[in-house]
């Protein structure tokens, strides 16, 4: 009997001890699911995030190709001179290493507290800025700023004390926000080239037209830092006038000097835009365009293709400053 309760007992002891045991491993499977659970959702998490930069890596050049497909389309479509091909964005990496770059020369650098200032006869000096019997040239950038081409060109024209224009895009700004403001501590204007370049989002209408404007205006005022800042000078992509959009722009024309905004062209160009060409063929297209005009808005473009910009600059500097050409900027009429 003793023996059976003992037997009992163990009997007993042994379910206890099994009915522990079920539990015990029904708590650990438990512990196993529930870390597989968060395992897995931790891998899932990595995996959509990997998703969603690739996503938006991959928008970038389409959106690029979209972009150089509608230029070159243009340039057959509309205007011979017509500029622009705008580098690949990329590497958003470059953005953090650029800035960093820029840090060293941004503490070498004057703070510069100039703004443009509203000017209504700004609007008509711009209009018949070609007319002008004074020699004077603008030297202008389209479509920067960029990685590799801005700081050679900023260089350049640090060595030689001339002050240029940048008519910037939107996008470019909002990834090198710190060479923007290299352009602006060293004294060149910024002027806004609207946001995206890309046609069939800007001439939708004159409010789109108007839209990148000010959106280019944000991202300039943010990379600043200056909320304060105005370009009040706008280069229309493809130009202000002609072409497939020509209705567009003649309406967009009216509503941005409703607004106070000017706009201007160029009568001179390196004709950079036009694929790879020499120097040579930069410096002997520029001389062919400006020809005998006394002043000159000369159109050229930073973009990381343009290697042959910066390797024309310096005699193309010479040149203007051998003819007795003064180099002016747009401070000049917005002050
Ligand atoms: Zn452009």
């Amino acid at each position: 009997m003793l023996y059976g309760m003992e037997e009992f007992d163990d009997e007993f002891g042994l379910i206890q001890k099994e009915t522990l045991n079920v539990k015990k491993v029904s708590f650990v499977i438990a512990i196993i699911v529930l870390l597989i659970i968060v395992f897995s959702c931790f891998i899932f998490s990595k995996v959509s995030k990997n998703k969603e930069n690739n996503v938006s890596q991959g928008t970038v050049p389409n959106y690029q190709e979209q972009l150089n497909n509608e230029v070159n389309n243009e340039q057959l479509a509309q205007l011979p001179n017509e500029d622009v091909q705008v580098d690949k964005i990329t590497n958003v990496n470059a953005v953090q290493e650029y800035n960093g770059d820029h840090k060293q020369i941004a503490e070498h650098s004057i703070e510069l507290n100039i703004l443009p200032v509203a000017n209504v006869e700004g609007h008509k000096l711009i209009k018949d800025i070609y007319y002008s019997e004074e020699k004077q040239v603008y030297l202008t950038f389209d479509d920067g700023p960029s990685k590799d081409i801005t700081p050679q060109i900023l260089d350049i024209l640090k060595e030689n004390d001339v002050k240029a224009t940048f008519f910037v895009l939107g996008a470019r700004v909002d990834l090198y926000p710190e060479t923007l403001k290299r352009e602006y501590n060293e004294g060149h204007y910024i002027a806004n080239h609207g946001y995206s370049h890309e046609y069939s989002r800007i001439y939708q209408n004159k409010d789109t037209v108007y839209d990148e404007f000010n959106q280019c205006e944000v991202s300039i005022k943010n990379a600043l830092g200056k909320q304060e800042y105005k370009s009040y000078l706008f280069r229309f992509p493809g130009g202000s006038r002609g072409g497939r959009y020509e209705k567009v722009k003649a309406e967009a024309r009216q509503l941005l000097e409703e607004y106070g905004v000017a706009y201007t062209n160029w009568n001179c160009l390196t004709g950079d835009a036009a694929g790879k060409k020499t120097k040579d063929a930069c410096i002997q297209e520029m001389l062919e365009s400006k020809g005998n005009q006394n002043s000159v808005v000369l159109l050229m473009h930073d973009a990381n293709d343009k290697s042959q910009t910066v390797e024309a600059l310096p005699e193309i500097i010479q040149y203007y400053k051998n003819e007795g050409y003064t180099f002016k900027n747009f401070y000049e009429i917005f002050k």
